[in-house]
């Protein structure tokens, strides 16, 4: 095992240390400090990074400042099996973050649109990899991800004068009228790159008219009219206030979590949450923010499917106490937690991550205990690796691909939050290596029956054309002399 320490980001948007409004303090200022690092009061301390991405790449404990980056370079086969599948990288980006104000509406972008941008924009668009990320709320979490229902939407368009005027009658008829893919996207478009003059006249208007329902008390406001006067107070007159309309409004819990694929418009609202992603930093943003928008390729790029996102709860692991995995269908990551409770020593206060055949990196959030190698690794990373780590809330633990692992608590309990390889990559790959073994096979066989066939045609024609017996004799010839060319001298 490694020790890591790793950079925070002090975005904008992040919680300050001690908190603010009644809320904790951000939950990456206290693994900073708990890591030893130095925190600023006055700093937002937005996500922790614990990976090997060049914008914040995590380093080797105890080293000059070598990179995780190039120490995985240099024991490449700490990354076990999986550099056929994603390269000489780690494949997952693990992350925690403290939200305090909303983040940018954004979408990221498959392999193909993240190829053709990096290529275009490497100062915007930072690497070529796709970004399929997963968020699971640690605190109260809020977000907007997907487009709504149609009915809702259709709803939205009547009840929100403001909206429709921004977006228009036409392209609200079209919704109302078609429900098409087309529609929605021309409407979403319309909105989004509305002159910024009508967006504002728009906006303040939709606030004076909440505020008052909201002073008369004649009915309450909805979870999205609530949102809407936030957002606007977070960033004044922006479009993404009214973008909200088009978006889910979901609200987590800790321990559920949801995942977004590729080209899915989504924001973070609020709330501490631990996110994993692949190894990217490619976001397309379009709205609530200070940042470069690239509004025309977000709405271009989005795949403008409908409906609530898939929530997961979490699924306990057979065999390992305390263990809960958080698997999404992207193939570079899964992530597991392990809640080892206060006092938990007439229960068993250990519990073990068995070897895996790609690497693994955890954090812990809480509690202290020791992390001890159980069978160190056959090959030469042995004699590099710690055997045991002190764990405590900011530890983080590279462990290398094949690598089992005793975590044991004391009295204080232990959580700790684990991100390693989805085991479907390792299918995949099993599968990749049967279908080419397969098409091999049939590659063979199309070759003896073309052989076969032309034997065939052969005869025929030699037999048609009277010449089946100089054929015959040129065969007995082939194969004798083949016969001499095989015998031994
Ligand atoms: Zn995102």
């Amino acid at each position: 095992m490694l020790q890591l320490k790793c950079p925070a980001q002090n975005y904008a948007w992040g919680r300050k240390p001690a908190g603010a409004n009644g809320r904790k303090g951000s939950e990456v200022a206290a693994l900073v400090e708990g890591s030893g690092g130095e925190v600023e009061s006055s700093k937002p301390y937005a996500e922790l990074w614990m990976g090997t991405h060049p914008s914040g790449p995590a380093v080797v404990d105890g080293t000059e400042g070598q990179t995780l980056a190039s120490w995985i370079a240099a024991n490449p086969c700490a990354l076990g099996s999986i550099a056929p599948l994603f390269g000489n990288d780690m494949p997952f980006l693990f992350k925690v973050l403290s939200v305090e104000t909303a983040l940018s509406i954004q979408s990221h972008p498959d392999k193909a649109l993240a190829q053709r941008l990096h290529a275009k924009s490497p100062d915007v668009y930072k690497d070529a990899n796709h970004k399929p990320e997963m968020a699971i709320a640690i605190t109260d979490f809020e977000a907007l991800c997907g487009f709504v229902p149609h009915h809702e939407l259709t709803e939205a368009l009547k009840e929100v004068p403001e909206l429709r005027e921004v977006v228009g009658d036409v392209a609200a008829s079209a919704v109302e009228t078609t429900g098409s893919k087309a529609a929605l996207k021309a409407a979403f478009g319309i909105l989004m790159t509305a002159d910024p003059v009508k967006v504002g006249t728009a906006v303040t208007a939709l606030e004076s008219r909440l505020k008052a329902i909201q002073k008369g008390g004649a009915r309450p406001l909805t979870d999205k009219e609530e949102l809407v006067l936030r957002l606007n107070a977070q960033y004044p007159q922006d479009v993404g206030v009214l973008s909200a309309f088009f978006l889910n409004l979901v609200k987590l819990h800790a321990g559920q979590a949801i995942y977004l694929a590729a080209n899915v418009p989504h924001a973070y609202i609020s709330g501490e949450l631990v996110e994993c992603m692949a190894t990217s930093d490619n976001v397309i943003r379009a709205g609530l923010t200070p940042k470069l928008r690239d509004t025309a390729v977000l709405c271009e790029s989005l795949t403008y499917e409908r409906g609530p996102p898939t929530i997961l709860n979490g699924n306990a692991v057979p065999g390992r106490p305390w263990t809960t995995v958080y698997s999404p269908p992207f193939d570079e990551f899964e992530v597991e937690h392990v809640s080892i409770p206060e006092k938990a020593r007439f229960q068993g206060i250990q519990t073990f991550l068995p070897a895996n055949p790609g690497p693994q990196v955890f954090v812990v959030r809480a509690g202290t205990g020791q992390a001890y190698l159980r069978n160190p690794p056959s090959d030469n990373l042995s004699s590099i690796l710690h055997k045991d780590i002190k764990l405590h809330t900011g530890s983080v633990v590279f462990v290398p691909a094949k690598t089992p692992v005793k975590l044991e608590a004391t009295d204080d309990g232990l959580d700790v939050w684990i991100a390693a390889v989805n085991p479907q990559a390792f299918q995949d790959a099993r599968l990749m290596a049967g279908k080419a073994v397969e098409a091999a096979e049939s590659a063979v066989g199309s070759w003896l029956l073309m052989l076969v066939l032309g034997v065939v045609l052969a005869l025929l024609w030699a037999k048609l054309t009277n010449n089946l017996e100089p054929l015959q004799s040129h065969f007995s010839k082939l194969l004798s002399h083949a016969s001499t060319v095989k015998q031994p001298t």
